[in-house]
């Protein structure tokens, strides 16, 4: 049983860990964005598929599909659901839990709207959006003092009142603090990403009593097999044995 795992994440890797010690035939699948990606254990292709119809093709090598994918990663998901669903591989979609709502906190569906609606709340955003949404936030914020924080710079220029700031998590609320309050930052836009590699500057907005925007998650494909956590998705893995 060969069984393909489309990560990013790091729940993909705890994953494909599991699957390894389980001695299952696993490759890991990551897109290649990032310069320096976190490994995960076991055999790792990298690079997209070429859509839908390249993704049906590499999947004669596969019995099955985890999309393990970060939850704003829909492109993936989708192809997946599609190529899964033409050549008749059972795919199960793992994600993690969205963040549970804070009533201090404003959702907004878009980046689009994030950007806007965080103009009207600060002069000073803190911005963890990735780097693939920056250009979303220029329209609304090219003379905001915003503080940008991304893994890899992103390959489009931002005005002088921009700071990039390139790090990576799991992150800490005294770091989290640290920044937030070095830069004086008044307002944090977010993704709801869920876990707890980003979740310290949740905490950091609350102590400094800052207004946070979240974009809401885009709802997961309602073809998609869906957990929430690991030990399903080996179960899942496991009961095709
Ligand atoms: P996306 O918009 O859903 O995907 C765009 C294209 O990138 C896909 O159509 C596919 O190209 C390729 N791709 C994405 N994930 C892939 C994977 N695991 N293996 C092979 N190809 C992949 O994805 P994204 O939001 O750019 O995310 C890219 C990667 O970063 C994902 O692996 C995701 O888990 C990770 N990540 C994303 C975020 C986020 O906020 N979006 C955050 C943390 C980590 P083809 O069509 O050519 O196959």
């Amino acid at each position: 049983m060969k069984v393909l795992l489309l990560g990013g994440t790091a729940e993909a890797r705890d994953l494909a860990s599991l699957l390894v010690q389980a001695d299952v035939d696993v490759t890991s699948s990551l897109a290649g964005r990032v310069d320096r990606p976190r490994l995960p254990v076991g055999p790792v292709r990298i690079g997209g598929f070429g859509g839908v119809a390249g993704l049906r093709s590499a999947l004669v090598d596969y019995d099955l599909v985890v999309d393990a994918t970060h939850p704003f990663a829909r492109g993936m998901s989708a192809n997946a659901v599609e190529a899964c669903a033409g050549e008749q591989v059972p795919l199960l979609r793992f994600e993690r839990p969205g963040w549970e709502p804070d009533p201090a906190w404003r959702y907004v569906t878009t980046h689009d709207e994030a950007a806007v609606l965080a103009a009207s709340l600060g002069e000073r955003p803190f911005l963890t959006v990735g780097r693939q949404e920056l250009a979303r936030f220029l329209p609304a914020l090219t003379d905001a003092h915003v503080l940008a924080r991304v893994v890899d710079a992103p390959d489009i220029s931002l005005p002088p009142s921009w700071r990039l700031l390139t790090s990576r998590g799991p992150y800490t609320l005294a770091g989290d603090l640290e920044v937030m309050g070095e830069h004086r930052c008044d307002v944090l836009v977010t993704k709801d990403s869920g876990g707890t590699y980003t979740w310290p500057k949740m905490q950091a907005a609350a102590e400094l009593d800052i207004p946070v925007v979240v974009v809401e998650r885009p709802r997961p494909d309602p073809r998609a097999l869906v957990v929430d956590t690991v030990g399903p998705a080996l179960e899942w893995v496991l009961s095709h044995r």
